[in-house]
Parts: C-alpha cells; sequence; structure tokens
C-alpha cells in the first residue's frame, strides 16, 4: 500500500514521548533489570525503526517483536541489540533467526525437533527462549514432562542455546489478583524444573510493571508503555493509575477538504443515515476505514479547528463527513486522534467509543497514512 503523501492526512509521532516514556521506565526497573521494547506490528502502528531506535538511545536493551520478519526489519535498519520473536516461527525459518542472531521462542517440543535438523546441517547455533504457558492458553509449556523432555533434547543437540524462559500474563491489567496469583505460581513452578540456565528469564508486560505486580526477574517486556498509553482494560473513567508517567506519542490529523451548507431533507453518506433538518454546515475530511478509521466512529466527536464536531452520516472508505457548527475554511485543521489523554478524542477515548482498546486502534491506522515524527 502506498502512503498517501499528497492528501492532508497523517499520523505524528512524538519521539520525545517515546524517549520519556522508556526514561520513565528504566528508573522504575528493579536494579540489573532490563528492558526489552516491544516493537511488533510495526511499533504498535507508530513506526518500528524509529520507535526502536529512540527506545535504544533511552536505555533499552533488546526487542521483541512477533513476526521474524520484523526482527529482520530491525537487523536491517543496523539494530544489533538484542532481538526476541515472541511469536510461533516456522521451524524451518530457524537458519534464517540464527544467520541474524534472532532469538526465537520455543512453543513445544515438536518444535524443537522440526528446527534441529537444518540447524545442525548449517552448523548454526540458534538462540531461544522456552515459552511457558502459565495460563494465557497460547503458546509454551504447560506440562513439566514434557518442559524436562525439552531440555533433555536442548542439551543432546548443541544448535540451541538458551538465552530465555518467559511466560506472559493473561490478566496483568485487572484489579482482581487471582488469576494473575495462580499463573506466578505456576511460572515459579515450571521454574524450579529448569536443567538449562537461561540467561534471561522473564515475565512481565507492562501492566505487570507500571501496576507494581512484577515478581523479581531479569527484564521487562516493555510495549504499550512506549507508547504512553495507560495498559489498563477498563475504561478511562476507571484506568487504574500507572507507577510511572505515561505520555501519549500518537496524533491522527487532516484537514477539511470540502465546507457546504445542506437544507433540509438533504442526507448524507451511504445509506443516507443523516437527513438535514434545517440548514446545516457539512465538512468533509479525506479519511476513512481503509485507514484504519472504522465505521463505528460514526457520532464520534472529532476536533476541528476549536470546535468538537460529530462525525455525520456513515464513514466512507476515504472521507467522512461532519457537522460543523460555523462555515470553516477548507485547510481548517482536523485533529482526529489527541496525543493528550484528558482530551474527549484521546486514543484511550476513541477505543472506548468504539468498543475496543487503544491497543487496536493503533494497529489499524493503515500504512496509507504517512508516519510523521516530531524529533
Ligand atoms: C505484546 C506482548 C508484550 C507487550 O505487552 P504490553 O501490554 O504492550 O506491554 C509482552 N509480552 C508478550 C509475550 C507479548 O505478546
Amino acid at each position: 500500500m502506498v502512503p498517501g503523501i499528497h492528501r492532508a492526512a497523517r499520523v505524528n509521532v512524538n519521539l520525545q514521548a517515546i524517549k520519556q516514556n522508556v526514561t520513565n521506565e528504566m528508573h522504575h526497573l528493579a536494579r540489573g533489570q532490563l528492558l526489552f521494547a516491544v516493537v511488533k506490528a510495526n511499533g504498535y502502528g507508530h513506526g518500528a525503526v524509529p520507535v526502536a531506535k529512540t527506545a535504544l538511545a533511552a536505555g533499552a536493551s533488546g526487542f521483541c517483536v512477533a513476526l521474524l520478519d520484523e526482527g529482520i526489519e530491525l537487523r536491517a535498519a543496523d539494530i544489533v541489540a538484542p532481538i526476541l520473536v515472541l511469536g510461533v516461527v516456522p521451524a524451518a525459518a530457524a537458519p534464517i533467526a540464527a544467520v541474524d542472531g534472532i532469538s526465537l521462542t520455543v512453543p513445544n517440543l515438536a518444535w524443537l525437533r522440526a528446527a534441529a535438523p537444518a540447524l545442525s546441517q548449517q552448523q548454526l547455533r540458534l538462540k531461544i527462549h522456552l515459552g511457558i504457558d502459565s495460563g494465557m492458553g497460547r503458546i509454551g509449556f504447560s506440562e513439566d514432562r514434557e518442559f524436562i523432555a525439552a531440555q533433555d533434547f536442548i542439551l543432546a543437540h548443541d544448535c540451541f542455546e538458551v538465552e530465555g524462559m518467559f511466560t506472559h500474563f493473561a490478566s496483568a491489567d485487572s484489579r482482581d489478583h487471582r488469576y494473575f496469583d495462580l499463573q506466578v505460581k505456576k511460572f515459579k513452578h515450571m521454574r524450579q524444573l529448569l536443567k538449562v540456565t537461561p540467561r534471561w528469564i522473564h515475565c512481565d508486560n507492562t501492566a505487570a510493571s507500571v501496576f507494581d505486580k512484577a515478581l523479581p526477574s531479569d527484564l521487562v517486556r516493555f510495549g504499550i508503555g512506549i507508547y504512553g498509553l495507560n495498559p489498563s482494560a477498563s475504561p478511562k473513567s476507571a484506568e487504574i493509575p500507572s507507577s510511572i508517567p505515561l505520555k501519549p506519542a500518537l496524533s491522527l490529523v487532516s484537514e477539511l477538504t470540502m465546507v457546504k451548507t445542506i437544507h433540509a431533507g438533504d442526507g448524507v453518506g451511504y445509506g443516507v443515515t443523516h437527513v438535514a433538518s434545517h440548514d446545516e454546515v457539512i465538512g468533509t475530511v479525506p479519511i476513512g476505514y481503509a485507514d484504519g478509521w472504522i465505521r463505528k466512529f460514526q457520532g464520534f466527536q472529532v476536533k476541528v479547528g476549536d470546535f468538537y464536531c460529530p462525525i455525520v452520516g456513515r464513514v466512507c472508505m476515504d472521507q467522512f463527513m461532519v457537522q460543523l457548527p460555523v462555515v470553516l475554511p477548507v485547510g481548517t485543521p482536523v485533529e482526529l486522534i489527541s496525543d493528550d489523554p484528558t482530551a474527549p478524542n484521546s486514543l484511550k477515548h476513541a477505543a472506548d467509543y468504539v468498543g475496543t482498546i487503544h491497543y487496536e486502534l493503533a494497529c489499524l491506522l493503515s500504512d496509507r497514512l504517512p508516519r510523521v515524527y516530531q524529533h
């Protein structure tokens, strides 16, 4: 997808905010604990490489991504720090990871068996992190017997270098500790079964760290906090307070491309879901669901000049319409998403409006929107 550079629409990313968030988390870490910046999914839509370089300068020691390709993108950008792929990479691609010095997550014993032959044949050594499924129900070891057998297999094959062991929490962002505590218990149990000695044992995402649930560990996988977003699953009004200041980095801006007055009986948009009952001023904004600005935003208020204005009619693929209080000139700035967390159009409030989480909205912003970086 080509970015629309000849269109007044862009995602602004404030790298000073990214830097500040990482610095604040660095101060919050235990002595000797490392920060791995999670930059999967193009840095949660913010741009993986600029975010990674900023995080590195602010003290990050390594990176987590979801796909091998995302790790390769960082290596291609001359990032030499450790990179861990959190998802399951096809075993056939293990040699590619080994050559690039990218660490992979081991989901089970079958994966090790599948990856070993090609690595041995090519005399490659792959850095691995043993994934532990302590209750997320996603990937990793959960049975004692298989976990022990996997370690025996690793000890018998020198193509593997155990760099880490980790688990992932399903509810670190909740006020209810019960399931979290069960996961901690399970992880501690699996840790007792270690025969190999991982360099880094880790379990914390942003929520576990900034809500101070962390148990002692070697590194924090800091994701959503980099971007200045509170990981709390609750609606904005009931957010769990973060123990470090978080400054959102992203805003989404555009301009009015057309302004007109419509009259009683005139409709707006597909399906004519809005019909004027009297004269109304309607503005057009050149962003739509193909940019990740989904149809559920109908009715949401974006900031046009100094006014919060409701989106009227259905959001189209590439455009939407707003109801303006007065005639405003074409070119008037439109702020769809504000980087002020208290603004009615913050990413969190926008997510609440469409019934999702800010993680999802940020990731949805498509490549058609250019990312513009403020240093
Ligand atoms: C995405 C992810 C993280 C980061 O989570 P945040 O909530 O963004 O901090 C950490 N660990 C794993 C395994 C993940 O998949």
